[in-house]
C-alpha cells in the first residue's frame, strides 16, 4: 500500500512542472536608459501574469503563469548588471506547479507599467515591464511620465511668454537618433542595425552643433532604449527645441545597388512620391516594434497639434531642408535632390521647424560600410550641422536671435 502510494505521488512531482501546458520564453531582455528600465519577455503565446509591490525591501514581483522555467527565463538574474539604475537584483524560482515568480528588488521607489503587446514584425508576444523611478525625477525623467514632467510641460506650454523670447540668443537644436531598444529600425545585409548608427551620428552632430557660436544641441535619445515618436516631440519642445532634426538610414529590401541621401519635411496632405508615403509609414510603425506602455495623452499637446495649422512651419522646414540637401551633396549622392514630404508622426511639432534626414542606404552594403565608418559619420554631421547653420543665418528671425548675443 505504502509503495504504491509512493510511486504515485513520484510520477505526480515529475510531470507536474512539465504540463503540456506550459510555453518556453523565447527571449529575455533587459534596456536600462536614463528614463526608465525595461524588461521584455518574449514568448509564443501570451502570457497570463500578475503583477504586484512589496515594501522592504521595496521588490515588484511578476508572476508568470504556464511558463517554463527554462533557457531565457532561468538566465534572467545575470542580465541586471550592478550598475542598473533601477534594480539590484532579481530573483527566478518556481512558486507554485502554475506560476514561476520573478522578484526585482528596487533600488529606489519606483513606478511600474505593464503592457501585452502582440506579435509585429520579427516580434512573438511581448509581455513588456517598463520600469520608471518616482520622484523626484527631475534629473532622470525626460518623457512620458506618470504625472510629474508632464505637468512641467503643460505649464511651460501655457505660459504666455513664448520660449523663444524666454530663451533667446541661443538657436537650440533636438537632434533626434531614429529608433533604439526594442526598435532596431533597418538592418544591413551584413548586420549593421540603423539604430546605432543614428545614435553615432546623432552624438556627432550634437558636437558639430554645440562647435557652432550661437547654437547648441541636445539629444532625445542617448543611449540604446526605445522613446515614443510623440515623446520626441514632446521632448523638442521641453528643451525649449528651435529646431528638430531627426536622423535615420534609409532601407529597400533587395535594392543593393540603391544609394543616396534624402531629406524630408512634414507634409499635411498626402505625400510628395509614392515612396516617401511608404517610408513614412514604415518610420511610423516605430512605435508598435519599439513598444509603447504609456498612452501620451497630453491634452495641451493634442490640442495644439489639432488647432494649429502647420503651413508656416513646414515652409520653414522645406527651407532648412533644402540648406542641409546641398551641404549633402558637397561629399555624397542624393538619392532626391528636391526635399521630399510625407506625415512623419514624428515630424509633428506644430512650432518647430523639423526634418527627417535619411542619411544613406543601410541595405546598400557600400552605403552599408560608409555608415559604420566615422569619418562618414562626422561628414554627414558637419553637413548636416552647416545646412542648419546656413539656414539660421538666412531666417530673419533666427538672425537677430544671433544677433542679439
Ligand atoms: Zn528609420
Amino acid at each position: 500500500m505504502l509503495g504504491r502510494r509512493w510511486v504515485l505521488l513520484v510520477g505526480f512531482l515529475i510531470f507536474m512542472p512539465l504540463s503540456h501546458a506550459d510555453q518556453l520564453i523565447k527571449a529575455v531582455r533587459i534596456w536600462p536608459s536614463p528614463v526608465y528600465t525595461r524588461i521584455v519577455i518574449e514568448s509564443p503565446a501570451p502570457i497570463v501574469h500578475h503583477l504586484f509591490t512589496l515594501q522592504s525591501p521595496l521588490r515588484i514581483v511578476l508572476d508568470l503563469h504556464d511558463v517554463r522555467l527554462q533557457g531565457p527565463l532561468e538566465r534572467l538574474p545575470e542580465a541586471i548588471h550592478a550598475d542598473n539604475p533601477d534594480i539590484a537584483v532579481i530573483r527566478v524560482a518556481r512558486f507554485n506547479p502554475d506560476t514561476v515568480r520573478v522578484v526585482m528588488v528596487l533600488k529606489h521607489p519606483v513606478e511600474p507599467v505593464l503592457a501585452n503587446l502582440a506579435p509585429v514584425s520579427d516580434y512573438g508576444y511581448r509581455l513588456i515591464l517598463d520600469i520608471y523611478p518616482k520622484l523626484p525625477i527631475d534629473a532622470i525623467a525626460r518623457f512620458a511620465l506618470p504625472q510629474t514632467s508632464k505637468r512641467r510641460f503643460q505649464t511651460h506650454l501655457n505660459s504666455p511668454v513664448s520660449h523663444k523670447t524666454l530663451l533667446s540668443h541661443e538657436i537650440i537644436v533636438a537632434v533626434d537618433p531614429g529608433h533604439g531598444g526594442e526598435d532596431p529600425g533597418a538592418h544591413g545585409v551584413n548586420g549593421t542595425l540603423e539604430k546605432n548608427v543614428t545614435l553615432a551620428i546623432g552624438r556627432k552632430l550634437q558636437r558639430a552643433i554645440d562647435a557652432i557660436p550661437g547654437m547648441h544641441a541636445e539629444l532625445t535619445r542617448t543611449g540604446d532604449y526605445y522613446v515614443p515618436l510623440q515623446m520626441r516631440v514632446l521632448e523638442a519642445h521641453e528643451m525649449h527645441a528651435d529646431l528638430f532634426v531627426s536622423i535615420h538610414a534609409d532601407s529597400q529590401p533587395g535594392g543593393h545597388n540603391v544609394q543616396g541621401s534624402t531629406v524630408y519635411a512634414l507634409s499635411e496632405h498626402g505625400a510628395t512620391s509614392v515612396a516617401a508615403r511608404l517610408l513614412a509609414k514604415s518610420e511610423n510603425e516605430s512605435d508598435q516594434i519599439g513598444g509603447v506602455t504609456l498612452p501620451v495623452q497630453d491634452p495641451v499637446l493634442a490640442r495644439t497639434l489639432l488647432d494649429l495649422s502647420q503651413t508656416a512651419t513646414i515652409n520653414d522646414s522645406l527651407e532648412m531642408g533644402a540648406d542641409v540637401l546641398s551641404e549633402l551633396d558637397r561629399f555624397h549622392s542624393l538619392h532626391n535632390a528636391r526635399v521630399e514630404q510625407a506625415g512623419f508622426a514624428v515630424l509633428k511639432s506644430p512650432d518647430i521647424p523639423s526634418i527627417l534626414v535619411e542619411t544613406a542606404y543601410i541595405s546598400n552594403p557600400i552605403e552599408e560600410a560608409r555608415l559604420n565608418n566615422p569619418a562618414f559619420q562626422e561628414q554627414v554631421a558637419e553637413a548636416i550641422a552647416h545646412g542648419l547653420y546656413d539656414y539660421v543665418h538666412s531666417n530673419p528671425s533666427f538672425d537677430r536671435i544671433l544677433a542679439g548675443r
